[in-house]
């Protein structure tokens, strides 16, 4: 092949070839990219390795059209969670019932009352939106939100405690993933850190010795992420809380998760309520908005009247303040729970964590012969009991039984490891990308969480084609 000549680029933008790609991504992104394009054919061109069809208008737009569209694809994408894990950090935790997703785009498209009382006419407070609906529902005094749990954390300890010293049973001092420690929490709160009794063990009388004059208030955690068995003791509520009082201090207690109604009436491990610490005692109370609450990511403050008041007069209650999005969506999650009747049909997270085991096995077999189909020959796919979990730290040691499509390759054990990689690759390169888990020499999909099957059965497909290339 002899050299050939490269279109200049501004041939190249006005050539009706582009001109899709011009309208779609405009004229910056076009040149740009037609540019970079053309700097890397020079080379091959002047040496004479490419045909004059590679060159062409169209197989040039083509190319240009296939970068544009990948640099364009938006990066929050869209997955499948079939990995037995309901409430997964990493994949955005609890999904939003209908209701919610309506409230959070009408807060978006208009504008709203969010800190304007319409009865006066006057500057309001955000959370004069939703803390009628929370004391009604916990039987709490007053409340405030924040972003996250962290920060409800972080700013009660640190507008009824700084200065002062925290006390907590050694057996509470928990990391939470992403970073999380209650010391570390407590140290950027300016609360000295008190810690009492041991990590199986602590008493009331633990408790009672620690407090001083500089104590500020008693701290209780919830040891979410993890399971003390055997030997332990811990200080009910209750009672730390009549420790606390008969010295003048707050309790301020740390439910992580925390539950608005009793789950096993849906058949689920029991978490601690929130209004089971209120009645027994806890002045303030702490939990997470996208974790069995199932709205969205948030952190409740519930408890006193006059401790909430000071935590609202803090400056970083501004700095963690949660937007409008997040408290549209947080009242339209907390409205359902004012119909526990149909909250098992209407909260996304909690239909999905009690759906029966026998449904999730009937939806597995009626689709494992078309995964079995897109797999082929190498792969068996058989239909298998599994455990999933509920995530996010609540109930670690429960599991939820459940069913997968149990994929295994049909080869030495020595070579299943790889194949299984990549298959874990191609499922994570589909167009919406699907995950498992592995385990015993196998990819399973739990199904708990498969709610759009034609959007499954859609991926199949480019399964199929991504696997014979
Ligand atoms: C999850 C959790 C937190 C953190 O809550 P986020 O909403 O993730 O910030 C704090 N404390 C406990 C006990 C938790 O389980």
């Amino acid at each position: 092949m002899s050299s050939i000549r490269l279109p200049s680029v501004d041939t190249l933008l006005r050539a009706p070839a582009c001109a899709p790609l011009y309208q779609r991504y405009g004229r910056n992104a076009l040149l740009g990219t037609l540019r970079d394009l053309l700097d890397e054919l020079r080379e091959p061109a002047r040496h004479g390795q490419l045909a004059a069809l590679e060159l062409s208008e169209a197989v040039l737009a083509g190319r240009a059209g296939e970068r544009l569209a990948n640099q364009h694809r938006s990066r929050v994408r869209r997955v499948f969670n079939l990995t037995g894990t309901v409430l997964h950090t990493n994949l955005g935790r609890a999904l939003l019932p209908d209701e919610a997703i309506e409230a959070i785009t009408l807060a978006a498209r208009y504008p709203l009352n969010l800190e304007f009382d319409l009865a006066t006419g006057k500057r309001g407070d955000r959370d004069d939106l939703i803390e009628g609906l929370i004391r009604e529902l916990t039987g709490a005094e007053a409340v405030t939100v924040v972003n996250n749990n962290a920060a409800a954390v972080l700013l009660a300890l640190n507008s009824l405690g700084a200065r002062k010293e925290g006390i907590i049973s050694r057996g509470e001092l928990i990391e939470i993933g992403g970073a999380f420690r209650i010391p570390d929490i407590m140290a950027r709160a300016g609360v000295k850190l008190h810690e009492v009794g041991t990590t199986n063990r602590t008493h009331a009388k633990d408790y009672e010795a620690a407090i001083n004059p500089r104590s500020g208030l008693l701290m209780r955690v919830h040891t979410s992420n993890y399971s003390v068995q055997g030997f332990t003791a811990s200080v009910a509520t209750a009672e730390l809380a009549q420790i606390a009082h008969a010295h003048g201090l707050p309790l301020l207690e740390d439910l992580g998760s925390g539950s608005l109604v009793d789950l096993s009436r849906w058949g689920l491990p029991n978490e601690p309520t929130v209004q089971e610490a209120l009645r027994d005692g806890a002045d303030i109370v702490t939990f997470s908005g996208d974790k069995l609450l199932g709205g969205p990511q948030a952190g409740l403050i519930v408890g006193r009247r006059e401790l909430i008041d000071k935590i609202k007069k803090n400056p970083l209650k501004r700095a963690l303040r949660v937007d409008k999005l997040t408290l549209a969506a947080l009242e339209a999650v907390l409205n359902l729970y004012r119909d526990p009747d149909r909250l098992g049909e209407r909260l996304t997270s909690l239909r999905l964590l009690s759906r029966p085991q026998a449904d999730i096995r009937i939806q597995a077999e009626r689709l494992a012969p078309a995964l079995a189909g897109a797999l082929g020959e190498p792969w068996q796919v058989v239909v298998e009991d599994a455990l999933g979990m509920i995530g996010s730290g609540a109930q670690p040691v429960a599991r939820l039984p459940s069913a997968a499509l149990c994929i295994r390759p049909q080869q030495p054990r020595r070579l299943r490891g790889r194949s299984l990689r990549l298959l874990e690759e191609a499922l994570r390169e589909l167009p919406i990308p699907i995950l498992g888990r592995v385990a015993d020499d196998a990819l399973w999909l739990d199904l708990r969480q498969l709610d759009d099957e034609p959007a499954f059965l859609a991926q199949l497909p480019h399964l199929k084609q991504a696997l014979a290339s």
